[in-house]
């Protein structure tokens, strides 16, 4: 199978159909028939880096798209078209067809276009780039936090921290195995918030995507507005199954300082936070954890004290980091 043939057998047809495709994949480019702003992203992910070297490949596609998707809803964007930078060491159709299913499922589920990419040989990396309009050409950013509002996160994070050392090989003692399954799942297969971002567009004051760890993404929030967050412990939402696989505290700390989740974390006028949760709840399930205050970077308040939180989340390049 040569790269032409790898092309058109997996790609070509994965994602969905969209009228403002003038021109997809096939050509040296693609054409587009688009209105209004854009949001474009990009992503890669490395095998053995981000995710196990022996990950199934529906879930190394799924998360391709996955963690372009959760960058675009944080910046109140809709997703539209696809660009896939593919590098493999070799082609293995097995792989390939389960690759471009997971990616595939994702992407017509949300209405996106795969239009063009790249395919190379060498050490398995994937980029992809997505594009995302902007319905009311007002985007959201991390700079919007004004003092006095509300902090709220979606979803439960931290499972996606332990989904991954599941994943890796850890077998947690005593834990039910569809809690496990389920953890497994949240690292594997993140339904990122895609419905949220956009009807937070008008709502929410700041808004990021939880990737690299909530505690620190939050002090990225607060950086950008020139403020401090404080965070409640108590009141991070944890679920069920992970609160079953570790004691409390390590949920909380897997739940601030864990990656991967793919949640998107944002401020609310005071005013809006009581009727929010209600007002989105057919989109997402959505916690107040904490207030915006005077000052700078991220404070817990835990066990009735407040102490700065320092972990800065994951980073490439610094020492330590490198995952
Ligand atoms: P070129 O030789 O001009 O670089 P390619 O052979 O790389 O073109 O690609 C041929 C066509 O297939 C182009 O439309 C390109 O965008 C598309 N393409 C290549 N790789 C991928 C991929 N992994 N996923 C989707 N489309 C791809
Ligand atoms: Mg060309």
């Amino acid at each position: 199978m040569d790269e032409f043939e790898l092309i058109e057998r997996y790609f070509r047809g994965a994602g969905a159909p969209r009228d403002d495709v003038l021109l997809g994949i096939g050509d040296d480019g693609a054409v587009l028939a688009l209105p209004g702003r854009q949001v474009v992203v990009v992503d890669t992910l490395i095998g053995g880096r981000h995710f196990p070297d022996d990950a199934p490949a529906a879930s190394v596609g799924h998360r391709a798209l996955a963690v372009n998707l959760s960058d675009i809803a944080a910046m109140g964007a809709v997703p539209t078209h696809a660009l896939l930078a593919l590098t493999l060491p070799r082609a293995e159709p097995a792989w390939l067809d389960e690759f471009a299913a997971g990616l595939g499922a994702l992407a017509r589920r949300h209405g996106v276009a795969l239009v063009g990419g790249d395919t190379t040989c060498g050490p398995l990396a994937i980029t992809l780039t997505l594009l995302g309009r902007l319905p009311d050409g007002v985007e959201l950013r991390r700079s919007g936090a004004q003092i006095g509002d509300a902090v709220f996160v979606s979803g439960t994070p931290g499972d996606a921290a332990y989904g991954l050392r599941i994943a890796g090989g850890l077998t947690p003692h005593g834990l039910d195995p569809s809690c496990a399954a389920e953890l497994r799942r949240r690292f594997e297969y993140p339904e990122p918030r895609v419905l949220l971002g956009p009807a937070l567009i008008g709502l929410a004051t700041s808004c990021i995507d939880v990737s690299d760890g909530l505690g620190g993404d939050l002090a990225k929030v607060a950086a950008a507005s020139g403020v401090a967050i404080e965070i409640d412990a108590a009141r991070l939402p944890l679920s069920a199954a992970l609160r079953a696989a570790v004691p409390v505290e390590e949920a909380q700390r897997l739940a601030l300082e864990g990656g991967d989740d793919y949640e998107l974390a944002f401020t609310v006028p005071r005013a809006v936070a009581a009727q929010l949760p209600q007002r989105v709840a057919a989109l997402a399930p959505v916690t107040e954890i904490g207030r915006v205050v005077a000052g700078s970077g991220v404070a817990l308040r835990q066990n009735g004290r407040v102490r700065p939180f320092t972990h800065r989340g994951f980073m490439h390049f610094s020492a330590g980091g490198g995952r």
